[in-house]
This record gives structure tokens, sequence and C-alpha cells, in this order.
């Protein structure tokens, strides 16, 4: 599913984000990243998703080699393949649930009507079926996380990239965060999380822990 090849990736004024990382994650894993702020994480996680372009080394996303696409490509294999959850949950505060889930499926070619009903159908899967018509400051933070994972799962992406999903949830809104993203990898969903939460990173069936731009351990791969 994701592929990451000796992956570097350095910004203007010397600064080495990436410092040579390969990772492999198949289809149907669920997989935690751990590791202290400024090791990588968001940016890996931003490689991974095709977000951003690696400096030397390759990315490649279901099959597809990254430096190969067009910009264009890029953004239609982001439209279909990767649904992306950020800590600040990034809402369009001016429009209702059912909107912002909808947008989802802007760059899918789906009809408006067709967005309108699936948006509704994913927001009921995640539990804010009587939510719809609320706008984000009308919903708790666990709520708009939720309303958020249903932007990233509506189009049916296949890989779920969350960074610090949790990180602005008090611990039961978290917790059902959490469970959210275990019942879309028991879905059959590929997800890789980002989390500073060690007793959640714990619990997740394999953890890869950052430091200083490279894959520090690696729960999958024996030392
Ligand atoms: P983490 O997610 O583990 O906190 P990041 O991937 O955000 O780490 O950052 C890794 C390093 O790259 C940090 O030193 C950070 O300051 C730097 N960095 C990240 N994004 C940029 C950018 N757009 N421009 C310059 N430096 C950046």
């Amino acid at each position: 599913m994701l592929e990451l090849h000796e992956v570097a990736k350095h910004y203007p004024g010397g600064v080495t984000a990436l410092a040579g990382v390969t990772v492999r994650v198949d289809e149907g894993e669920l997989v935690g990243i751990v590791g202290p702020s400024g090791s990588g994480k968001s940016t890996m996680l931003n490689l991974a998703g095709t977000l951003d372009r690696p400096s030397s080394g390759t990315v490649r996303v279901a099959g597809h080699d990254v430096a190969g696409l067009a910009d264009r490509e890029l953004s239609a294999l982001r439209a279909t393949r990767i649904g992306f959850v950020f800590q600040q949950f990034h809402l369009a505060p001016a429009m209702n649930a059912l909107d912002n889930v909808a947008d989802g499926l802007l760059y899918t070619g789906t009809p408006r009507r067709h967005r309108r009903r699936r948006a509704a159908e994913a927001l009921e899967h995640v539990g804010l079926g009587h939510r719809i018509r609320h706008r984000p400051h009308e919903l708790s933070g666990g709520e708009r996380q939720r309303v958020a994972i249903a932007r990233a799962v509506v189009g049916g992406p296949g890989l779920l990239l969350a960074d610090e999903p949790t990180g602005n949830l008090d611990t039961a809104s978290g917790a059902a965060v959490v469970g959210l993203l275990r019942q879309l990898h028991a879905d059959g969903a590929t997800v890789v999380v980002i989390t500073h939460d060690r007793e959640l990173a714990a619990a997740l069936p394999r953890q890869i822990a950052m430091r200083d731009g490279r894959v520090h351990t690696d729960s999958a791969v024996p030392r």
C-alpha cells in the first residue's frame, strides 16, 4: 500500500527533516508513528500522502511511484486513495457537517446530489447522523474530529493518514476517535497514525519510532 525507500527530505537553510527512511506498510495494517517533536513524523506522513515530494529516494503509494506522476495525477491519486486527518480538524467554519463531508468528494467527479447522500451515510457511520446540519462551532472537539474523519473516508480511500488526531481532544473524546480509527481499520482501511500518546501507540499492532529524521525502531522489523 505504501513504500518509502531511502527517502530524504531537506529544506532550504540546511534543515534535514528526513535523513533516509525505508518503510513498507502493507494493505490492511494499523501503524502508529511515535517520536519526539521535530523527528520527522509529519514530514514522513506528508510524503506518504503525496502532499510533498522527497528530495531523494522513492515513494510508492498503491503501486504508483509518486515521482512519475504529474501534479494533476497526484491530485487524482490523493482524491481517490488517501484520506487525511489532522490535529486541527481543518473544517470549513461556514459549512455544516454534511457539506464539510461532501467536500471530501469534490475532486472525485461524484455529482453533487450523490455527494450529499454519501456524506450523510459517512456521518451516520461515525455516529453523527443527528448532527449533520450543525456547523463546526456547534460541535464538540471530538465531534469535529469525527466529522473530519467522515470527510477523510467518504470516498472510500483505502489509506487513512492521521497526524495527531487526538492531540486537541480530552481523554474520552480521544478514545472515541481512536475507537473509530480501529473500526475503519477493521472494515479494511490501512491506517497510519502519528501520536504523542504512548499508551495509544502501545495498543496498536505496529509501532514505528522516529528519531532525528530516521526510523529508530520498527516493531515489524526485528533489530
Ligand atoms: P515532527 O512531526 O516529528 O514534529 P516534522 O516532520 O514536523 O517533525 O519536522 C522535522 C524537521 O523538519 C524539524 O526540524 C522541522 O523544523 C523541519 N521542517 C518541517 N517542515 C519544514 C518546512 N516546511 N520548512 C523548513 N523546515 C521544516
